[in-house]
């Protein structure tokens, strides 16, 4: 049997996940208006390929590309009904790139509708995220990763859907971005104290943050999350830097060396799994292993 993630994370092992998966499908040909999971049936072998490069670059955990595989989310491309398919193909593929050893990652993502609007009920949530996290869990994901998540109820939904109808660990991060007071608030106004406190409650096993912010923003984030519960295990998947916008796309350019220059701190300030998000590539997660070996 493979140790939790959490047993690992206790004993103070520092666990390196992968990096950027929809920026690399995009620079491998993926068109805008194109699900990103139909590749997992389409060109399995162009995702196989991605985590096989985040494993050479020392990736210990991999993430699926299921990101977008709830049925609210797949019912824009008339996909609803393949939730279990497309979660258990992706599964398959990244266990086929990364061997047993190491975890996958099942890759959760908003429904991009809102309770709060009243465009769907707690139910319907509930039971959308339960069916891609069974999914996943039977194809034999070893960890569900819920992320970039903005609204608390959601969020709390989705862990409690993973946590009371699959035996895995669950990861759940938000993304923050600064305010112009300089703290850190989530689109709909959570902040990482609000948050921990939440998913902490709701049963997550790991709590953290991706997206939206590069690693320079992420220690301050971190920071909150560690004072308010010390030892809960902190997942921190950053950006490559802050984006600019050019030629209608938003491009993420930070180099892979001043990405990995912030990880001693991060670490510090109490991260126990780290990787990237948005415009980090394989250079980015092999910089950051370099970085966790130097620190040691
Ligand atoms: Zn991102």
């Amino acid at each position: 049997m493979k140790a939790k993630l959490t047993e690992r994370l206790k004993k103070g092992e520092i666990i390196i996940s992968d990096g950027a998966l929809g920026t690399l499908l995009q620079a491998a040909g993926l068109e805008p208006g194109v699900c990103p999971e139909l590749w997992n049936l389409d060109f399995p072998e162009r995702i196989e390929a991605i985590a096989r490069a985040y494993v050479e670059a020392g990736s210990q955990a991999v993430e699926t590309n299921t990101f977008g595989a709830n049925r609210f989310k797949l019912s824009h491309y008339g996909l609803q009904d393949k939730v279990v398919e497309l979660n258990s193909k992706a599964v398959e593929i990244t266990r086929r790139a990364i061997g047993p050893n190491r975890v996958v990652l099942g890759s959760v993502g908003p429904t991009g509708v809102l309770l709060m609007m009243g465009e769907v009920s707690e139910d319907e949530l509930y039971e959308a995220f339960k069916e891609q996290c069974v999914a996943l869990a039977n194809a034999g994901a070893d960890a569900i990763c819920i992320e970039t998540m903005t609204a608390i109820d959601e969020a709390t939904i989705a862990v409690k859907a993973a946590k009371e109808n699959t035996g895995l660990e669950v990861i759940c991060t938000m993304t923050f971005d600064k305010t112009i007071q300089g703290d850190f608030r989530t689109m709909m106004g959570v902040s990482p104290e609000d948050m921990t406190i939440a998913l902490k409650e709701a049963g997550a096993d790991i709590i953290g943050t991706n997206c939206g912010n590069g690693m320079e923003n992420m220690i301050p984030i971190v920071e909150a999350i560690h004072r308010t519960l010390p030892e809960m295990p902190i997942l921190v998947h950053a950006n490559a830097g802050k984006p600019h916008y050019h030629d209608g796309k938003n491009i993420f350019d930070e180099t892979p060396e001043i990405t990995a220059s912030y990880v001693p701190e991060l670490i510090k300030a109490g991260a126990t799994c780290i990787g990237g998000c948005c415009g980090t590539t394989p250079d980015h997660i092999r910089k950051i292993k370099e970085k966790i070996i130097d620190n040691n």
